[in-house]
């Protein structure tokens, strides 16, 4: 199946001055962060003649296993992250909150895509909703808080239930809490224990959804079709492609997407979170600058995955296809369902057209994100519910928390 969106998504716009000589395979790769990310761009780049070398915290991570090199790092270590850049022909990212003067220090000695300003921009979620209102991109309503009594004054003005969410380095819900009461304020600020917050207005979406886009040095843009993100307790537990919205939604979605990679002036790929509002209005919730979890079902099911679309970005190759080849669904495996042993992968994989991912993590903690599972059908609701069907089988018994949130 092709989207008439998807594949008219790929647009020129205005190329910078300098370009960039191409890096072609053969070429030495660095993958700042060591998570699956990490790992499953570097399958793509070796798949593409690519060599890689993956700078991370710790030795034993999952990227490791499929690096050609693994230089050991602190990420908060300037002179060291810069000595580890030269020895590479270009550095990206799967795990962005490096100190901008890492960053700084790796750009002034070989090619970092996206730039250190992009990670800036978006490692803090102050900064980034100012960059979106700035440029004109619709926002949850927010306020910035550095104080105690900012946050009552914040509250008063958007009103409650909102979300407090620290400035930086929160994901999967983690450094957020949802506050419906005013007594809840005083506690909701000790407990966050971070000198910059954000409060956001509690959005009453109809759906989340979002869009990865890839944009390379030449200002070409090419974005794939939004995917419909279903979460459990804050984190993702289904994506599904095509979402259930119209064409016009979709298509609104793609172009926000590419004209903030424009606005970033993004080389790479990056991700956009949208809230879809009863009234049919998308609110950008976030910007990560890199591939992301609702884009792994590209590997099955696009034209090219987001793990090549990044490959080529940071490479100054042409950027591929993102047309949709199959409607898909991906569902992440969490920790708990390691709780009673290794789940039963063989169940699982008995379910028709289901492909497993495993990302090799040595221990499986709850909220954990240990693998995920792709399906591609000829419809969405096929492949959701061969995704669901093959990880209930996996569960070698009930959960006493439910994974899917109907
Ligand atoms: P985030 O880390 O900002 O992506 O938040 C994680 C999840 O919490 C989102 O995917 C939403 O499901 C929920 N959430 C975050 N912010 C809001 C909000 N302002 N209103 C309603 N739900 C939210």
């Amino acid at each position: 199946m092709s989207r008439p969106d998807s594949s008219s998504s790929v647009s020129q716009g205005q190329p910078p001055r300098e370009l960039e000589q191409p890096l072609l395979p053969g070429a030495m790769l660095g993958v700042l962060g060591g998570g699956q990310l990490g790992a499953l761009f570097a399958m793509a780049a070796r798949r593409m003649g690519y060599r890689v070398t993956v700078i991370s915290d710790a030795a034993d991570v999952p990227a490791a296993r499929q690096a050609d090199r693994v230089e050991v790092v602190d990420y908060r270590n300037v002179e060291q992250l810069a000595a580890v850049a030269a020895s590479v022909d270009a550095v990206t990212f799967e795990f962005e909150n490096v100190p901008a003067e890492a960053g700084r220090a790796m750009a002034a000695v070989t090619r970092v895509h996206p730039s250190p300003d992009v990670l800036a921009t978006t490692q803090d979620r102050g900064r980034e909703k100012a960059f979106l209102s700035r440029h004109g991109f619709a926002t949850t309503p927010y306020r910035l808080i550095t104080s105690r009594a900012e946050l009552l004054t914040a509250a008063e003005a958007l009103g409650l239930p909102s979300v407090l969410k620290t400035a930086s380095c929160g994901y999967d819900g983690r450094g957020q809490l949802r506050l419906s009461d005013r007594s809840q304020l005083d506690a909701a600020w000790e407990s966050l224990g971070a000198d910059r917050l954000v409060l956001e207005a509690w959005v009453d979406f109809t759906m989340e959804l979002s869009v990865v886009v890839a944009r390379g040095g030449d200002a070409a843009t090419a974005s794939f079709a939004p995917s419909h993100n279903a979460h459990a307790r804050h984190i993702l537990d289904v994506a599904s492609c095509p979402a259930p919205v119209s064409e016009e939604i979709a298509a609104q979605a793609q172009d926000m997407a590419s004209r903030i990679a424009a606005a970033l002036g993004l080389v790479g790929v990056a991700c956009v979170e949208f809230f879809l509002t009863r009234d049919g209005r998308l609110l950008v919730n976030e910007i990560a600058p890199r591939p992301h979890n609702s884009g792994h079902l590209t590997i099955e099911a696009a034209a090219t995955s987001q793990f090549e679309q990044q490959v080529r970005a940071v490479c100054g190759l042409p950027l591929g296809a993102t047309d949709q080849m199959s409607p898909a669904a991906m569902a992440n495996l969490l920790g708990e369902l390691w709780s009673d042993g290794e789940p039963d992968w063989a169940a699982a994989l008995a379910v028709p057209g289901v492909r497993l991912h495993l990302y090799g993590k040595a221990s499986a903690r709850p909220g954990r994100k240990m693998g995920h599972l792709t399906a591609c059908q000829p419809s969405v609701e096929a492949a959701i519910a061969a995704v669901t069907e093959a990880r209930r089988r996996a569960c070698r018994q009930p959960l006493s928390v439910p994974l899917t949130v109907e």
